[in-house]
């Protein structure tokens, strides 16, 4: 087994004592001096699209937080951009944090229910004349913000007095403007030295339907007018999220000072990046409406509905997630982490079982026709509490083409001419010929038994170096097996300057074979339940899919070892 701590500093030791990280240490101090008697945090998801690996690594903290220290959890749809959001996405969050484990004891909320709240607020702030209408063009609005090393220059609309700029708000909610006409701005600082803090744009019109507030609304906050408010209203203690809100603070604190709300205390942490995959929601809806992917939950995508279908666990992509540890610094992470994650906990539960991905005939010619007999084999070494089940075992097997080799040297612990292998617990087999077909392929392989060589009562002294997986011929499944490598052949696809992150796709993430040959107890096996199968890795049946093929399709979630070389 792979052990990642040496090549990810950030990875966090696996001791039970680990060192709280800097967000547990404020929330420990906030508890010790009483600022907090209870912590309260939340996930904040604009439904724009379907919750990803990054999403996952932010639940996890303050779902985890909450839980570690007793506080409560909102789960809170960010929901102030009608026009990319809608009632899907909101069910696949739900459903998707659902499956990660996580509660969210203290409510669901969405900002679409603060937006009345969030216009008095913007009144508020016109009557303190900290806020103005503006009827400038967005380009002369931009082009008046300087840069951050030039100051900006003040609207000609700056002045206008708080009943005037009262009176235009209500009219730009009445629906009295056309969209675009003018803008509600915070009255702060042209020549402020954070950009953020000149003069946001705080409302604007827009008449698009909202999927929950309907026609209501012809005016809606900005995201910075809503977020922190938000917070604030739900009575938000530790708000934590991802560095590139670090500079939008000052005016969340701002707005929080000018309106004399709660002072939730926003904390910034790394995103998760992880190589050979894109991460943001914008370049994830891409390739499903190209069709790249077979939808947002394709088994190479790195959403958590995608994880959920190739075969992950919420076990392993919470391991995942406290090894990659929480920081202040942006870092990739290698994806085979995530994979390490998962084969960490499959090996312990996941039960086995015996497949054939790419079958040839093997056939036992000193074993009588027409007799089957049953064999017992573990369910789970690692789990003895699993029991066993029944493997039928006859003359004729499947076994995997790339277990013979017509011409084998000493390191060769397979079937070839000469060599004697065990076949898992089943018997111990010697070579005795082979057949090709009309192109030289193999296709059948013809071995002896050796009766006395019988698992668990095997008295032949004979020594096999070898043991092969196989399944019996007759009572084996037929079934579609996909095996699924990384989406991008580069690990940081939308890191080039000059081209499309689409460029950099692996032609070769998707591998679909069929006439697979499953041993029969997999005939009952219920959907995305992990299976490691003998010897290749660890597999689920897709239920959907199968029923969509008519068909089993099974997914490989991860083979056995690390065997991938970027
Ligand atoms: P994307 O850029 O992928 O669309 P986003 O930040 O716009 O992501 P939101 O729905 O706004 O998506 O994110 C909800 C929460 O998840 C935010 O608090 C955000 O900081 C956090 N988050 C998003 N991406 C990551 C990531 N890669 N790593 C950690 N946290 C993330
Ligand atoms: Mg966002």
């Amino acid at each position: 087994m792979s052990d990642f701590r040496s090549d990810h500093k950030d990875v966090r030791p696996d001791a039970p004592n680990v060192p709280a990280h800097f967000i547990e240490q404020i929330i420990q101090e906030d508890l010790a001096s009483g600022k907090h008697k209870r912590i309260h945090t939340r996930f904040p998801p604009e439904p724009n699209g379907y919750l990803h690996i990054g999403h996952a690594k932010a639940i996890c903290l303050s779902f985890g937080l909450a839980e570690k220290y007793n506080g409560s959890v909102n789960l809170r749809f960010d929901d102030t951009n009608p026009e990319k959001e809608n009632q899907e996405y909101v069910d696949a969050i739900r459903r998707d944090v659902q499956w990660l484990g996580y509660h969210w004891n203290g409510g669901e909320f969405y900002t679409s229910d603060y937006f009345e709240t969030l216009f008095q607020y913007a009144s508020i702030l016109i009557k303190k004349g900290k806020a103005y209408v503006d009827h400038q063009n967005p380009e002369t609005i931009a082009e008046q913000k300087g840069t951050p090393t030039a100051p900006g220059t003040n609207s000609p609309h700056r002045e206008r007095s708080p009943e005037e700029n009262l009176q235009l708000f209500e009219e730009m909610r009445a629906g009295v403007h056309p969209d675009g006409h003018c803008v509600l701005r915070a009255k702060i600082d042209m020549t402020h030295p954070n950009m953020h803090m000149r003069d946001p744009v705080i409302y604007r019109i827009k008449r698009a339907h909202h999927h929950r507030t309907g026609n209501d609304w012809c005016i809606y906050p900005m995201y910075d007018f809503a977020h922190g408010q938000s917070d604030s209203i739900e009575g938000i203690t530790h708000s934590l999220c991802t560095l590139e809100f670090e500079v939008h603070r000052p005016l969340y604190d701002w707005f929080i000072q000018e309106l004399e709300i709660f002072p939730s205390r926003q904390i910034e942490f790394a995103r998760l990046n992880l190589d050979h995959t894109v991460m943001s929601k914008r370049k994830l809806l891409r390739l499903v409406e190209d069709g790249v992917v077979d939808g947002w939950d394709d088994p190479r995508m790195p959403t958590i509905s995608g994880l959920r279908r190739r075969g992950f666990t919420p076990e392993s992509i919470r391991t995942f997630c406290d090894r990659v540890g929480i920081a202040k610094r942006e870092n990739v992470i290698d994806f085979s982490l995530l994979e390490w994650a998962l084969r960490d906990h499959l090996n312990r539960v996941a039960l086995r079982a015996m497949a054939v991905l790419d079958p040839i005939k093997l056939v036992v010619v000193n074993y009588p026709e027409g007799q089957t007999e049953m064999l017992p084999s573990e369910n789970n070494p690692e789990d003895p509490e699993a029991g066993v089940r029944m493997m039928p075992f006859s003359r004729e097997l499947w076994m995997e083409r790339g277990d013979f080799r017509e011409e084998a040297n000493k390191k060769w612990f397979r079937l070839a001419p000469g060599k004697t292998v065990r076949l898992k617990s089943a018997f111990i087999v010697r070579y005795v010929n082979h057949t090709v077909d009309a192109q030289g392929n193999v296709n059948e392989v013809h071995v002896e038994y050796f009766p006395d060589s019988r698992s668990g009562s095997d008295t032949s002294g004979i020594k096999a170096k070898g043991t092969l997986h196989w399944v019996n011929a007759a009572t084996a499944l037929d079934a579609e097996v996909r095996l699924y490598d990384r989406l991008f052949a580069d690990p940081t696809p939308d890191g080039h300057a000059d081209r499309e992150f689409t460029e950099f796709l692996n032609p070769d993430s998707l591998e679909v074979r069929t006439h697979c040959k499953l041993e029969p107890s997999l005939g009952e096996a219920p959907g995305e339940t992990p299976y490691q199968f003998t010897r290749l890795g660890y597999f689920s049946l897709d239920s959907e899919k199968s029923k969509a093929a008519g068909h089993p399709v099974w997914n490989r979630s991860v083979t056995l070892k690390d065997g991938w070389k970027g």
